[in-house]
């Protein structure tokens, strides 16, 4: 079956999308640890990050400096941190989080946000790409 991941990337369940590429996809975290939290993930459905091929793992992490350095411009924030965790949904994704402090990399610190600031995060991270 689909991971819900492969669903995203082909439309069939909404998301506040950053970036794509032939291969990659980025979109916002629906249950952020801060404003800005962005999921980078392989088109092509792996559970683990080390099983991915070395060209898919390389590509995945070029996507994702980009997105991050997108995401530094667009989030005020000290830096954006990265966690590769993969507990709740088994399609490789790199999460990418503008920290403050360290419990924004926590994932035990959540944050609420309306659906207007998930799309306007979205858009100031997609103008800086
Ligand atoms: P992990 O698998 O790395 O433990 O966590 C999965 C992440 O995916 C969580 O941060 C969770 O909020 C996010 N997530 C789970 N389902 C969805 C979804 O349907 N849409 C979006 N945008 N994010 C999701």
């Amino acid at each position: 079956m689909a991971s819900i991941f492969t669903k995203i990337i082909k439309g069939e369940i909404p998301c506040y999308k950053v970036a794509e590429d032939d291969n990659y996809f980025a979109f916002l975290d629906i249950n952020p640890n801060a404003k800005g939290h962005t999921l980078c993930v392989p088109k092509k459905e792996v559970d683990k990050l080390f099983d991915l091929d070395e060209e898919t793992y390389n590509g995945l992490m070029a996507f994702s400096r980009k997105v991050a350095l997108a995401i530094e411009k667009a989030v005020p924030c000290n830096r954006v941190g990265v966690a590769v965790v993969g507990l709740e949904v088994p399609h490789v994704h790199v999460h990418l989080i503008p920290l403050n402090v360290m419990k924004d990399m926590t994932f035990q610190h959540k944050i609420s946000m309306a659906e207007e600031e998930f799309e306007t995060v979205a858009r100031k991270i997609r103008e800086q790409l």
